[in-house]
């Protein structure tokens, strides 16, 4: 994962381990608490850990 040392990232781009697609999270309670979040496949229904997913901070 990268971190940028100009913002901040409030979202990330996470990629379903199932189907691949890629979906837009933003979560709850801020960026440093992702450990243990998941999250429901918008296209597929799979829930998935949010922190093994994410592609970039966006
Ligand atoms: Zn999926």
């Amino acid at each position: 994962m990268q971190q940028s040392l100009f913002r901040v990232p409030m979202m990330f781009l996470l990629e379903c381990p199932r189907c691949h697609k890629r979906m837009k999270y933003a979560p709850v309670g801020g960026v440093s608490d992702l450990s243990g979040k998941k999250k429901a496949c918008v296209y597929c229904n799979l829930s998935f850990g949010v922190q093994k997913a994410v592609v970039r901070p966006v």
